[in-house]
């Protein structure tokens, strides 16, 4: 291996971490010229593809009609391996160099890379940290008890848990309580807030709770966990989950735990303060919105050490803007764009999001409680599927759709929970990026009989 990458005419690029972010950034760098050296510690396709997006969509979709939970769990590791050597033979295209290793900044502006064969250290014109994130646990006395896992493991268990309980109703704790209440596991959810996905309208997510609980889901909010203790009955590695709602004390026995309470950046090991790097004050790496690190969290960047201001750039969950997949792919368009001099009309601002349980909801723009709190006029135009043809059809009435417009008709959110709900909300977004209005929307021809006409049936 060379110990400098070469320098291309386009300029050099060295990235850590093959995430979404880091193997989107690789492929559209070398794709524009730029000669590019990506370093990844684990497995090519980051959190999204190994443990994260792809896997827990698998099991949601077998979920909707679960028979063999192996058989699923093969399905799934087979999805997995497939997408997985895909992006390897990407990442083997003319332009990029794919080092396995550990990669940590130096004070000189360069990378050392830590690798099976020892310790390289390579320079470039950029350089762009994309390390994404893990599961954050939080302070509970007995976190670190046998059966406490985090959806890492729980994605690679070999069995149905008969009693799971999950600490944290946020998209990650939900599609997996729907996952194994559907094998079978009776499935307890605790959450601190007073509703789940506190992101979310909270209409839609109350609605969701309401159809997760009739599916047997037992959800206690507002209640906070306060130790995990083993299970005194000799089943598995089971653990009491002590919790308090309301001023009582209260408590749960189950045979897995999940944690599911967020995730922290992966920044550990990354030697930030070598380069003068200051995380914020959640840990998360400061970025202007071109992605740029800055020093310490300012707005103005303060310089870097080792030449690197202006030239070494952060995306994906690392930054912790927005922890979505295609957000971070997002970001590093926007990064390659920046570095190859071009502007583009990504809308970074606009970003949809979904939660894919059994009804799925999905969201793009902001929900009403934010939009009061910004003193915004808007209009909730509102719809269900229950007089939808294709709804009724495929027998998924169950759901609500709300479209939220400003006084002139530009469409500014969609907040759905039903069938195909992130595809539904996927056109709006679409409109809102080209700044239609509601009417735009209706005058467009919608194929009959599909979930899509709701969206031109709202009132
Ligand atoms: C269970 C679960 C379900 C999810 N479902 C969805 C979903 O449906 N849709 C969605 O949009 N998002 C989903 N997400 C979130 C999504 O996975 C992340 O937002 C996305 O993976 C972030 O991409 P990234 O490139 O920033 O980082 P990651 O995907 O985390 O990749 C970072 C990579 O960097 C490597 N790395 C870290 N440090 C170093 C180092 N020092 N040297 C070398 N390599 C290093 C890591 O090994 C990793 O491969 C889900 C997450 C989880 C956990």
């Amino acid at each position: 291996m060379n110990n400098e990458s070469s320098r291309h005419e386009g300029g050099s690029l060295l990235i850590i971490g093959a995430g979404p972010g880091g193997y989107q950034a690789a492929a559209y760098a070398a794709k524009n010229g730029l000669t590019v050296t990506i370093i990844e510690e684990e497995h090519a396709g980051g959190t999204c593809l190994n443990c994260g997006c792809i896997p827990t969509k698998a099991l949601c979709h077998d979920a909707e009609n679960p028979t063999d939970f192996s058989a699923a769990m093969a399905r799934k590791d087979a999805i997995v391996s497939q997408l997985r050597s895909g992006v390897e033979q990407l990442m083997q295209m003319p332009g990029i160099t794919f080092v396995r290793g550990h990669g940590s900044l130096q004070a000189d502006g360069s990378v050392k890379v830590q690798t099976s064969d020892g310790e390289e250290i390579i320079k470039a014109d950029n350089i762009l940290i994309a390390t994404g994130s893990r599961a954050k646990l939080p302070p509970i006395p007995g976190i670190a008890l046998p059966g406490v896992v985090t959806s890492t493991e729980l994605l690679a268990i070999d069995h149905v848990p008969t009693r799971l309980c999950i600490v944290g109703a946020g998209v990650i704790g939900l599609e997996l309580a729907g996952v194994f209440a559907a094998y079978g596991s009776e499935v307890t959810v605790i959450e601190f807030m007073k509703e789940c996905l506190p992101q979310m309208d909270s209409d839609i997510a109350k609605r969701l709770r309401k159809q997760l609980e009739k599916r047997g889901i037992t959800f206690y909010m507002g209640a906070g966990v306060k130790s995990l203790t083993p299970n005194p009955s000799p089943v598995g590695e089971g653990s009491v989950v002590l919790f308090e709602q309301k001023g009582k004390e209260l408590s749960v026995e189950a045979d897995i735990v999940l944690i599911a309470t967020g995730r922290k950046p992966n920044t550990e090991g990354l030697n930030l303060e070598a380069a003068g790097i200051a995380t914020d004050s959640r840990g998360f790496i400061p970025v202007d919105d071109d992605f740029r690190v800055l020093s310490n969290g300012e707005k103005e960047s303060l310089p870097l050490r080792g030449g690197l201001e202006g030239s070494l750039f952060a995306i994906g969950d690392v930054n912790g803007r927005q922890m979505l997949a295609h957000a971070a792919e997002a970001q590093a368009h926007r990064v390659v764009n920046h570095i190859l001099g071009r502007k583009d009309g990504l809308r970074l601002d606009i970003m949809p999001a979904a939660v894919f349980t059994t009804p799925e909801v999905a969201c793009v723009g902001p929900t009403e409680e934010q939009l009061k709190a910004e003193n915004r006029d808007f209009i909730v135009h509102k719809a269900t599927f229950r007089a939808n043809g294709r709804a009724l059809c495929i027998d998924e009435t169950e759901g609500l759709v709300k479209l939220i417009t400003d006084t002139d008709d530009h469409l500014i959110a969609a907040h759905i929970m039903g069938p195909h709900a992130a595809d539904l909300v996927q056109e709006v977004t679409a409109y809102i990026t080209l700044g239609a209005t509601l009417q735009q929307l209706r005058e467009t021809i919608h194929i009959h009989p599909t979930l899509s006409e709701v969206l031109i049936e709202v009132n």
